[in-house]
C-alpha cells in the first residue's frame, strides 16, 4: 500500500500554515540567495528519500524565500493570489493529473473547459460563437491569438502560412501602441514575424493609442495588416480606444488582436465596463486568469471570434491520437501545448465559487482601492504620475529618481507591504497594482503608512 497521507498530509499541514499565516506574514522574501542555496542545493540524491520528509524538507527549505504573493498587502506587478475555491480545483487538477489536450484524454477535462468558455465568453461580452483556448498566460495569449491573425490575414492575401511558411509570403505589418506590452513583440519573434514588422503608433500621456495616429498610418499602408490594441497597460491600466480602433482596422482590412491581459475582467464590472465599449467588435483576445480572477499559476486564456482562423493556426493531426468526431472538444485545436494540464478546472471553480457578482465585487473593490492608495499619497504631498482607471497607480517621490528608487527598496524591505519599480516617461516611478482579492481599506491603509515612514527615512 503507498502511504498517501504521509506526502498529502504534511503538504496539507504547510498549506494550512502558508495560507492562515499569511495575512501577518512579512510581505517579502527574508532569505539571501546565498541562505537559499546554502539551504536547497544538496548533492544529487543516490539513495530514495520518504516522500514525507522530502516535502518537510523542501517547505522548510524555501520559507524563507517565498515572495509572499497572495497577501492583501502585495502590490508588485499585476499578480492576483489564489480563491480558495480556485486553489482546491488546482490542487484535484494535480490529483486527478488529466492530459486535456483531448477529449478522448480526458471528456471531463474537455467539458469542464467547454462550459468555462462558454461562461467567461458571457461574462466578457464577447461574440457567441467566439473559441477559447487555455493557455499558460497572457504571453501565449497573445501568441496564439496572433498566429490566429497570421492565418488569416495572409489567407486573404492567398497565402497558406500553416503549409508555405513566411519564406516569399506577403509582408505582414503589425500595428501596435508605442507602450504595448513586451510580450507582443515576442509573441511576433515567435511567430516568425520579428519585431521589425511593428510600426509603433502614437500613444497619449497615459499610453493609450491614438486612435487619430493609427487611422493615419492605415492610409499609408496597404497588404496584411495587424492591428495589436491594449486593454490595461501594464504601468498606467490605460484602456485604447478600442471602438474606434476596430473601426479604422476593420474598414482598412485589418485584423484586430487585443492584449487584455489584467483589464479585460474590467468588463465584469457594469461600473467599468463602459470604458472597454466596443471590445466585441474585436478578432481576438488575450487575458489572463491568473492575475485580476486570482486563480492560481498558470492560467491564461485566449479568445477569437473566428473559431476557423484559431483552429487553422494551432490545429494538429497525429495517427496514434483519437481525434473526437462528435463535436466535443480536442483542446489541442486551441492551443500551442499538445500534453497539457487541466486548466479548466480552477477557472471553472474559481467563476462557480464566486459568480457574476463576485468577480465584479473583486475588480471594483480594487478600483477602489487603487484610488484610496493614490488620494491618501497625494495627500500627504506624493506625487501620482497616472489617471487611475482601473487598479495602477504610479507614484513619485520628491520628483527625484534616486529617492523614488531607495523609498521603492526601503518599502520591499521593511516587510508591511510589497511594490516594485518602473520607469515612466524617462522617470523612475513606484508602480501598485491592487489585484488581490483579498486587498481591503486596512491593508491600503498600513500600506500607505509604511510607504510614508520609508520615505520620511530616506530623506523627506
Ligand atoms: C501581465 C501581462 C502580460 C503577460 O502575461 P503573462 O501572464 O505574464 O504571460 C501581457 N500583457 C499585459 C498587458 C500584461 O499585463
Amino acid at each position: 500500500m503507498t502511504d498517501w497521507e504521509g506526502p498529502l498530509g504534511e503538504a496539507y499541514e504547510r498549506a494550512k500554515a502558508y495560507l492562515t499565516t499569511l495575512p501577518e506574514r512579512p510581505v517579502g522574501p527574508r532569505a539571501t540567495a546565498a541562505e537559499l542555496h546554502q539551504a536547497l542545493a544538496h548533492p544529487l540524491p543516490q539513495h530514495p528519500t520518504d516522500p514525507q520528509e522530502v516535502i518537510a524538507h523542501l517547505a522548510k527549505g524555501v520559507e524563507e524565500g517565498l515572495l509572499p504573493s497572495g497577501s492583501g498587502r502585495f502590490f508588485g506587478f499585476v499578480f492576483g493570489g489564489a480563491t480558495p475555491a480556485a486553489l482546491a480545483a488546482d490542487w484535484l487538477t494535480t490529483v486527478w493529473d488529466q492530459n486535456a489536450g483531448l477529449y478522448a484524454a480526458s471528456p471531463a477535462a474537455a467539458v469542464v473547459e467547454e462550459v468555462a468558455a462558454s461562461w467567461l465568453v458571457e461574462l466578457f461580452g464577447l461574440p457567441a460563437q467566439t473559441s477559447v483556448g487555455f493557455v499558460t498566460g497572457a504571453q501565449m495569449a497573445n501568441f496564439t491569438g496572433l498566429a490566429a491573425a497570421r492565418h488569416a490575414v495572409l489567407r486573404q492575401a492567398g497565402w497558406d502560412v500553416e503549409r508555405d511558411g513566411l519564406i516569399g509570403a506577403p509582408p505582414i505589418r503589425v500595428l501596435a501602441g508605442a507602450e504595448r506590452h513586451d510580450t507582443v513583440d515576442r509573441a511576433l519573434r515567435f511567430l516568425g514575424l520579428g519585431t521589425s514588422c511593428i510600426m509603433p503608433i502614437e500613444v497619449d500621456g497615459q499610453g493609450r493609442m491614438r486612435a487619430d495616429a493609427l487611422t493615419a498610418a492605415l492610409r499609408d499602408i496597404d497588404g496584411p495588416t495587424i492591428v495589436c490594441a491594449q486593454v490595461g497597460n501594464v504601468n498606467t491600466g490605460a484602456i485604447d480606444p478600442i471602438a474606434e480602433i476596430c473601426q479604422r482596422a476593420h474598414e482598412a482590412g485589418a485584423w484586430v488582436h487585443v492584449d487584455a491581459a489584467f483589464g479585460l475582467w474590467a468588463a465584469v464590472s457594469p461600473t467599468l465596463k463602459p470604458l472597454l465599449a466596443g471590445i466585441d467588435k474585436a478578432d481576438s483576445w488575450a487575458t489572463d486568469a491568473h492575475k485580476w480572477l486570482n486563480v492560481p499559476y498558470d492560467s491564461g486564456l485566449v479568445f477569437c471570434a473566428q473559431p476557423n482562423a484559431h483552429r487553422a493556426a494551432m490545429s494538429v493531426r497525429a495517427s496514434y491520437l483519437i481525434h473526437d468526431e462528435n463535436g466535443e472538444r480536442d483542446s489541442l485545436e486551441f492551443n500551442p501545448e499538445f500534453s497539457r494540464r487541466a486548466r479548466g478546472f480552477a477557472v471553472y471553480a474559481a467563476i462557480r465559487a464566486l459568480g457574476r457578482d463576485g468577480i465584479a465585487e473583486i475588480v471594483d473593490r480594487c478600483h477602489a482601492m487603487a484610488n484610496r492608495f493614490a488620494e491618501t499619497l497625494k495627500a500627504h504631498g506624493v506625487a501620482v504620475l497616472n489617471d487611475v482607471v482601473l487598479n495602477q497607480v504610479l507614484v513619485r517621490f520628491g520628483d527625484d529618481d534616486e529617492l523614488t528608487r531607495k523609498v521603492v527598496s526601503a518599502v520591499q524591505h521593511e516587510g508591511t507591504c510589497w511594490m516594485s519599480g518602473t520607469t515612466w516617461h524617462g522617470k523612475a516611478a513606484m508602480r501598485i497594482s491592487v489585484s488581490n482579492w483579498t486587498t481591503d481599506e486596512d491593508d491600503v491603509d498600513k500600506s500607505v503608512a509604511a510607504i510614508l515612514r520609508c520615505l520620511a527615512r530616506e530623506g523627506l
